[in-house]
């Protein structure tokens, strides 16, 4: 039987869209489509300061501009946990959790950066302290799961093999913060893996994101979905486009493009096109192939996508 593609859209809304957002998310309905599959939007707001229901229903409204549906929209993540924990619980049944007392100074001070996304490699500063050692700490602890000595492996969609070892070059990792609020690796297995998500298509920030997920989904059961880390775009003098360029995020571009030119500039920069030319996500689904994403980086020239206008 044919797998049942799943894919997602999983927005943080706390601002605009900015053109890598979009980029990533025009990637991720393609490879979807294309399958014939189906995609989920979730809302990923466990963050309650930065975040409001008014940029997540601005995040709608602009995903459906841009020609990007779904098919379902799951519980937002600040509604969800009752379930994390749960799942929490399981953790602490299979004795992987421990508290964690370590102060942001002391976590930054102690510990090696971690290799692929600038955080750091914890080092365990708190895994056997005894009982004795905990009461004397007055405050709240951080829980931590404990990683295995084991080499995580996935065959990335854009990026090809990617592997890491958890124990080196990651740590033991934080599943609840000291304040009680669940933290995103945990939120993002669970929601992944209760909707069914097969295929899970984001930016090249989160590929050391993965080998933790692929961990909690062999410990909470769920099939391990496909990963695709989209390049990151860059403008012509290398600078990484994020939400702080005010220009390029989807309120400028919308004063200034039709959802089609956006989507056409993306699809040139990345090879489906030969001719930045206007064109909707529906028609780019016969010459989507990842194949044709291939590296961390996409340079956006501005002397080829629409001369002076989108950087
Ligand atoms: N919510 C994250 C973001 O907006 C994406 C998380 C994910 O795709 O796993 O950057």
């Amino acid at each position: 039987m044919a797998e049942n593609v799943v894919g997602r859209f999983a927005p943080t809304p706390s601002g605009r869209m900015h053109l890598g957002n979009v980029f990533a998310g025009l990637l991720a309905w393609l490879s979807v489509r294309s399958q014939g599959g189906s995609m989920v939007l979730r809302m990923e707001d466990l963050d309650r300061e930065r975040t409001s229901e008014e940029f997540a229903e601005t995040l709608r409204k602009d995903l459906l501009w841009l020609g990007l549906d779904w098919d379902t929209e799951t519980a937002p993540q600040s509604q969800r946990s009752r379930v994390y924990e749960g799942y929490f619980e399981k953790l602490r049944d299979l004795g992987l959790l421990y508290p964690c007392y370590c102060t942001r100074s002391q976590l930054h001070n102690v510990n090696a950066p971690h290799q692929s996304d600038g955080t750091y490699v914890y080092s365990g500063t708190c895994r056997n302290l005894t009982p004795a050692q905990r009461e004397a700490f007055s405050r709240a602890p951080a829980w931590r799961v404990r990683v295995p000595q084991e080499t995580y492996k996935l065959e990335d969609l854009a990026q090809g093999p990617f592997s890491q070892d958890l124990s080196t070059q990651c740590g033991d990792f934080v599943v609840r913060r000291a304040d009680g609020v669940f933290v995103y690796q945990l939120a993002v297995t669970v929601d992944d893996g209760e909707a069914g998500v097969t295929e899970v298509v984001r930016g090249m920030d989160l590929l050391g994101s993965a080998p933790r997920q692929m961990y909690l989904q062999k410990l909470f059961g769920f099939p391990h979905p496909r990963y695709g880390h989209v390049p990151m775009l860059l403008a012509p003098d290398g600078r990484r486009l994020s939400k702080r360029d005010r220009d390029l995020d989807l309120g400028q571009l919308q004063k200034n493009f039709a959802p089609e030119q956006v989507i056409g500039a993306l699809a040139y920069a990345c090879g489906f096109l030969d001719r930045p030319e206007s064109v909707s996500p529906k028609e780019l689904i016969p010459s989507f192939s990842w194949s044709k994403i291939r590296g961390n980086a996409i340079y956006l020239d501005e002397t080829l996508l629409f001369p002076g206008q989108l950087l």
